[in-house]
């Protein structure tokens, strides 16, 4: 998180480096059944990023020793496409993608109802195949919709987005010139009816003040979020209908 003074990342007018006010989210689009051998897939494009993700399970957790006997294992797999990003991106796990596995594993985790399969594992594999910033919360957000579009139970979807520090301004929904020269970078997703948040990380720093207005502009945007989630599902729906 450099902030080169030389770089301006919001103009005279207070609009932002892609135009946008500093309330406003990138264009999103989420569709589901993507992917005919997953049990459950959603695509989702918000900016540049552009993510699939496939749900398979619930099914017996393997190797056996690291089955839960009273819950489901939530597994999610983070990865970047070599191609996603300027700079070649080395193949394979790192660091970044570990902890971000983890991060969505675990918010996943918390909407589903893995107790009512003991022994079992989801798999939820996240390809990012072009990145341009809040890659981790748009994966979670399309992971949570091919989860419920596998018919995975759920108490609720997982719903996010990023705010961040700009030019000294609380902005909504980074994109990656702002990302890479801001001030602060908050990731946070939540339950979408009981608002039980389930991430939140941070990268920079923030005043009480500012954290709070950055959290109240994110939870502002998870209700249009969440709408766009709702209606992708529905749209698997009728299409299904359609095709009977
Ligand atoms: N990025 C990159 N190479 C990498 C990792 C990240 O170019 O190896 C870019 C990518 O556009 C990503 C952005 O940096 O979306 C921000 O990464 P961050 O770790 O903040 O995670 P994200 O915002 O994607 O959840």
């Amino acid at each position: 998180m450099g902030t080169p003074s030389d770089i301006k990342l919001i103009d005279e007018n207070g609009l932002r480096v892609d135009g946008r006010t500093p309330e406003q989210l990138r264009p999103i689009k989420i569709q589901t059944d993507v992917l005919n051998r997953a049990d459950g897939s959603a695509y989702i494009e918000w900016g540049g990023n552009k993510i699939m993700v496939a749900v398979y399970g619930p099914r017996e957790a393997y190797p056996r020793h690291t089955q839960d006997i009273e819950r489901a294992i939530v597994k999610a797999r983070y990865n970047m496409a070599a191609f996603s990003v300027d700079e070649r991106k080395k193949p394979g796990p790192d660091r970044r993608s570990v902890e971000i596995s983890k991060v969505i594993s675990e918010a996943l985790q918390a909407a589903i109802l893995v107790e009512q399969f003991p022994r079992a594992q989801i798999d939820v594999f996240i390809e990012v195949l072009q990145a341009d910033a809040g890659t981790r919360i748009a994966g979670l957000t399309a992971a949570s919709v091919a989860l419920a579009a596998a018919g995975v139970p759920m108490r609720d979807l997982v719903v996010g987005c990023t705010a961040g520090k700009v030019d000294g301004q609380i902005v909504l929904d980074l994109c990656r010139e702002e990302d890479n020269f801001g001030q602060a970078d908050l990731p946070m997703a939540i339950l979408a009816r009981s608002g039980k948040v389930v991430l939140i990380q941070m990268d920079g720093d923030l005043t009480t003040e500012e954290f709070d207005r950055a959290t109240s502009m994110i939870l502002n945007a998870t209700k249009r979020i969440n709408q766009i989630q709702r209606e992708a599902l529905q749209g698997k729906y009728i299409a299904e209908q359609g095709g009977e």
